[in-house]
């Protein structure tokens, strides 16, 4: 059985206490491989590495750094079938959207930070016969970067590209339970020539590797993507030692659909919103609102489309619905199912687990759900399932879609459809979330700023803002 090793100091290296953990192939339910049970000696081992080569990586020309991200993101895209089948593997996702977007958008991450750091440029601001300020931007030092399991390598890549590309080092966890492409990256990372301990991948559980890592001292900031509870404990934690944090953090995300709007491109579109990644994105759109005059219409179709969706093995390129992550998430979301009936709920189709053909027959897998009938404030429209499960509502006013979208504690991403422009804008305008696609979903321009509001997060990713996290500013003013 392959055993995964850490990556430290340009090395693989088993963990200091020799634990192993158990990986998962969701598809079937066994154990494929064994992973480190790494604890706070490991991550200290990371950190002293990483201590150590960030002088010479962070005054390496910008160029220099640039060149080596771009033959990670080129290692990355030479071994596309491997990254694919692992992250597959490892997540129980069909192997045809891995390989439509998670490792394509690893290597796009990878790309676009090498890139945007030669055109990355601070302020400068003149005051008319006093002097001018001029702001340098300093990378912060050895940073930490823990991502979740939902798109392993997508998300990893999208902390670690803007942290070294500004000239930090890295300490980095993926989620145990999928860190294969993690794993990978480092072979990548080593055939690319990334000095020895630029980068970290230290593997295990978020509660002994992922704590180590927000409690180590030498650790300046953390870039957390995960569950809001998860975040909350991270700020307690690492806010009274002033580290600079910023936390993606979960969504219950309003999908509101007008009377006016294109309708198959909607329908469509509203599939793919609600059950792409087994309804596994935090961008997913999990509440939908409807108009009441196209409520009947809607829900007859939309039903009629996700009960035909292929629940199957992942590597069947017919397959649109593959495994859930792990058996403990199946459980939860199968029993939000339950509450889901419970608070009055009825399930218009899916609501059940799915049993496959040997060999798949122990997987994770449930029927894409959908339910009506609940209000808007009930528990299952207002905690994050995080699956394969929608809620439909109907809606009279726009005034009345606005409230129930804002009435959840989240504030991620919102999706709008209608044809009438000034309707798009208000509603756009007033939206509780970082995010709002109008007449599309998860359409992605890296450049953008990308987080939530409320309890979906603090700060942004993507473009310059990412940069500006991962750097310092000082201003320095000088009397003319
Ligand atoms: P978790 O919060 O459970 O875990 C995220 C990562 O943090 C994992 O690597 C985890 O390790 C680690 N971790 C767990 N506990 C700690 C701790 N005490 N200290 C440090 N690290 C810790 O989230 P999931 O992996 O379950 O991911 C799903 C969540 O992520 C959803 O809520 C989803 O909405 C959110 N998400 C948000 C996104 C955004 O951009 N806003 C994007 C994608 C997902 P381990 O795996 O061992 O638990």
């Amino acid at each position: 059985m392959k055993k995964l090793q850490n990556y430290i100091n340009g090395k693989f290296q088993a963990p200091v206490l020799g634990k192993y953990i158990e990986n998962f192939d969701p598809s079937k339910g066994v154990v494929f491989s064994l992973i480190p049970d790494s604890d706070a000696e490991d991550v200290s081992l990371a950190t002293e590495a990483a201590k150590a080569a960030f002088p010479k990586w962070s005054t390496m020309t910008l160029n220099e750094r640039s060149e080596i991200l771009l033959r990670l993101s080129k290692g990355i895209e030479d071994r596309m079938d491997e990254f694919v089948a692992a992250e597959s593997l490892d997540n129980g996702k069909p192997v045809s959207l891995a390989r439509q977007v998670d490792i394509p958008r690893a290597v796009s991450n990878l790309s676009f930070f090498a890139t945007a750091i030669l055109h990355f440029a601070s302020e400068s601001h003149y005051m008319e016969g006093v002097g001018v300020n001029y702001t340098t931007r300093k990378p912060i030092g050895v940073v930490g970067c823990i991502s979740p399991w939902n798109l392993p390598l997508y998300l990893f890549t999208w902390k670690i590209a803007p942290a070294l590309a500004t000239g930090n080092c890295v300490v980095a966890k993926p989620s145990e339970i999928t860190p294969y492409s993690a794993y990978l990256l480092s072979e990548v990372a080593m055939a690319a020539g990334l000095p020895p301990g630029v980068l970290n991948i230290v593997h295990g559980l978020g509660a002994s590797a992922g704590d180590a890592i927000v409690k180590h001292p030498d650790i300046k900031a953390v870039s957390f993507t995960g569950g809001t509870a998860t975040g909350a404990y991270i700020a307690r934690t690492a806010g009274p030692m002033f580290k600079k944090l910023s936390l993606e953090l979960g969504g219950k995300n309003p999908n509101i659909i007008f009377a006016d709007c294109d309708f198959e491109d909607m329908l469509s579109t509203t599939v793919r919103s609600s059950f792409a990644n087994q309804g596994q994105i935090c961008l997913c759109g999990s509440r939908i609102f409807i108009e009441r005059t196209i409520y009947d219409k809607f829900k007859t179709a939309f039903v009629e489309k996700v009960s035909r969706m292929k629940v199957g093995n992942p590597s069947d390129p017919s397959t649109k619905q593959g495994a859930v992550v792990s058996k403990g998430h199946m459980e939860k979301v199968l029993s939000y199912i339950a509450l889901a009936e419970e608070e009055g709920g009825t399930i218009l189709t899916g609501g059940n687990q799915v049993i496959l053909d040997a060999p798949h027959d122990n997987g994770y897998y449930i029927a894409p759900t959908i339910i009506e009938g609940l209000p808007f404030d009930c528990r299952t429209n207002q905690e994050e399932i995080f699956g394969p499960v929608v809620t439909l509502c109907p809606f009279d006013t726009e005034e009345e879609a606005l409230m129930m979208a804002n009435a959840t504690q989240y504030g991620l991403a919102a999706t709008v459809w209608t044809t009438n422009l000034k309707k798009a804008h208000r509603m756009a305008d007033e939206i509780h979330a970082g995010i709002v696609w109008v007449n599309s979903w998860l359409v992605r321009d890296l450049r953008t700023p990308f987080g939530g509001v409320k309890a979906s997060g603090v700060g942004r990713e993507g473009g310059w803002e990412a940069l500006k996290f991962f750097t310092e500013p000082k201003n320095i003013f000088i009397k003319s």
